[in-house]
């Protein structure tokens, strides 16, 4: 499942969709209002984000910063820390922090070697993937991963904290289901969110892992995916982006509700 390469860093500002063909009444009030809201995103947000495909998984990692300060945290090192490194010095940013979805080897693999050459605080995930964190050794030779090491986070998430990398603050949801711990963070200003395996483009996360539900899946992308907007970008764990509002009417495990 090849997640795509994104070369370029990806400014908000540029984020909104072409206009459709139609050039009716309502088409352009539409059109008016996108407007208004890509100037509203300019003058009040400096989020960025660049997202690159780790691991034999094409895991996405994204590296997320503050325009302002340029102070930026990595979302999900699962390994390939050389080619994490190296964008982040392209980028100009200065690396601060980890923050982890979940505990899977393909997103958290390359932490504690991250955390520890750059004294960086691992942020996340929620206290439930202890497990995961635990057993995250003996995933890495299931899977074929270079020797992992465990770390204990610096910060465990719950359900309605926030994090905070420069001028940007983010919103936590525990979103439980795939793995028991899964969080995801989400910009209302920016209307970007990153699902780890919650919700992909057309589909949703395994729950065939041990502590996976599937019930409970479904219910974190209804009650606190779905509020977040159908605007509102998803930056998944693999795969291309989409939109809440495309899955919620499109991809056949969750539409409709
Ligand atoms: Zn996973
Ligand atoms: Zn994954």
């Amino acid at each position: 499942m090849p997640a795509p390469a994104h070369r370029r860093p990806r400014p908000v500002r540029c984020a909104a969709r072409p206009a459709g063909r139609a050039a009716g009444r309502l088409q352009l009030a539409h059109n008016r209002r996108r407007l208004s809201a890509s100037v509203f995103d300019l003058v009040t947000t400096t989020f960025r984000y660049h997202t690159i495909p780790v691991t034999p998984f094409a895991q996405n990692c994204s590296i997320v910063w503050c325009d302002a300060t340029k102070q930026a945290a990595v979302i999900d090192p699962g390994g390939d820390l050389p080619r994490i490194e190296a964008a982040v010095q392209q980028l100009g940013v200065d690396l601060k922090q980890i923050w982890l979805t979940h505990a899977h080897i393909d997103h958290a693999g390359g932490t504690a070697e991250l955390s520890a050459r750059l004294s960086l605080p691992i942020i996340g995930p929620h206290p439930g993937d202890q497990f995961w964190i635990d057993g995250i050794a003996e995933q890495g030779r299931m899977f074929g991963f270079p020797q992992v090491a465990g770390f204990t986070p610096t910060r465990w998430l719950q359900d309605g904290d926030t994090v905070q990398v420069g001028d940007c603050v983010l919103a936590v949801r525990h979103c439980p289901g795939h793995t028991p711990g899964h969080v995801v963070f989400h910009s209302p200003e920016a209307q970007r969110a990153f699902v780890g395996d919650v919700l992909f483009a057309g589909s949703i996360g395994r729950t065939d892992f041990p502590g996976g539900n599937h019930a409970q899946l479904i219910a974190s992308i209804r009650e606190r995916l779905w509020p977040m907007g159908d605007d509102t970008v998803f930056i998944p764990g693999h795969g291309p982006e989409s939109t809440f509002g495309e899955e919620r009417r499109h991809n056949p495990f969750v539409r409709g509700g």
